[in-house]
């Protein structure tokens, strides 16, 4: 069923849902995230009322490897901005996260402060699905805490080497965290395939072996192309402690700031905003295509022809292209 075939009475529960997340009704908010995450038919007309009142808030995508202190360095940035008065929202995509867990034990007793406070708003979500899928839900879970009035929204996501950055793509700034031993980051980034993030955050500098890993994290950025844009700081932190973290503040309001005096923020939230549409739709389309590969008699004889050698495969997929979606023959390459 799609947001079309609602009833009248569902558009209104969802208006009413929404207008009440615009408000900041915790409650609210949870449930259109959980809308989301769900992909329930009601999440669309949630979306579709609250997307008006977004773009105000301020995304920090906080990735890397698991273990090296992403929450713990999202957990000390909250008590900065919440020194600052900002409101906050937190989206967690990494499954073994506290944040996820709700862990709240030992020495991460910390985040527990950051649960009570009412202007502060934490979620975490499942990863069902592929990568681009997580980056859809994370993006339409954020515009849910934007229209919610949300000041930052911090978003964590885990990943190792290339995955690394690419969830990552929906937040205006993008914080690296490493720690001493994060070989496969600093082998994805030295060969280039990790996209180089905004800012890079060695964590963990009470490690014997963190300011070796400072100098080679350094030393790669220092041989990447730089086309005269912004140059990503490289910072020591010590999360747990709080060391490092008005720096690493700082650093992403400078980053902010860039981007703005470059009108480059406005660009990347456009970008990011097409890729999610594009991607929507394809992933839709490849679902239809599915079904019908079940329900359409010719497709289903098409695909029987493969199967039997009859046709073969690349001619299988002009003729899937040209009769049943119509596709004309001049772009069947
Ligand atoms: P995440 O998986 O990246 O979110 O990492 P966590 O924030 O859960 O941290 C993993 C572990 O590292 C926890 O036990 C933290 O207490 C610990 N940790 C985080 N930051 C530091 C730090 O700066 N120094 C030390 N020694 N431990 C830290």
């Amino acid at each position: 069923m799609n947001s079309l075939a609602m009833t009248a009475e569902q558009v209104e529960q969802a208006r009413v849902l929404a207008d009440r997340a615009r408000q900041g009704d915790r409650r609210a908010v949870a449930r259109c995230i959980t809308l989301i995450e769900n992909q329930h038919p009601l999440s669309y007309e949630v979306v579709k009322h609250l997307y008006p009142h977004t773009g105000n808030a301020y995304r920090v995508g906080v990735t890397g490897p698991p273990g090296v202190g992403k929450s713990s360095l999202i957990s000390s940035l909250i008590t900065t901005c919440r020194e600052e008065d900002r409101s906050i929202g937190v989206i967690s995509v990494d499954p073994s996260s506290p944040f996820t867990q709700g862990a709240l034990l030992g020495d991460r007793i910390r985040l527990a402060d950051h649960f009570l406070d009412p202007e502060v708003f934490i979620r975490s979500m499942a990863t069902r699905g592929h990568l681009g899928g997580v980056a859809e839900t994370t993006l339409q879970a954020s515009l849910v805490l934007d229209a919610a009035g949300k000041d930052v929204i911090f978003l964590e996501t885990v990943g190792v080497g290339q995955s690394e950055v690419e969830i990552t793509t929906v937040a205006d700034t993008i914080i690296l965290s490493l720690m001493p031993g994060s070989g496969d980051s600093i082998q994805a980034l030295k060969a280039g395939v990790m996209e180089i993030p905004d800012i890079i955050v060695v964590n963990k500098m009470d490690h014997p072996a963190a300011d070796n890993m400072l100098n080679e994290v350094k030393s790669i950025l220092s041989l990447a192309q730089n086309s005269g844009g912004w140059m990503p700081p490289v910072l020591a932190t010590e999360a747990v402690r709080g060391e490092g973290i008005c720096e690493l503040w700082e650093q992403v309001g400078e980053h902010a700031a860039y981007l703005r005096d470059h009108d480059l923020l406005e660009t990347r939230r456009q970008e990011s905003l097409k890729r999610e549409v594009l991607s929507l739709a394809a992933r839709r389309l490849e679902h239809r295509m599915v079904d019908r590969a079940s329900s359409d008699p010719h497709l289903a004889d098409l695909l029987g022809r493969v199967q039997s050698r009859d046709l073969d495969p690349l001619s299988a997929v002009r003729l899937v292209l040209r009769d049943v979606f119509d596709v004309p023959e001049e772009d069947l390459r």
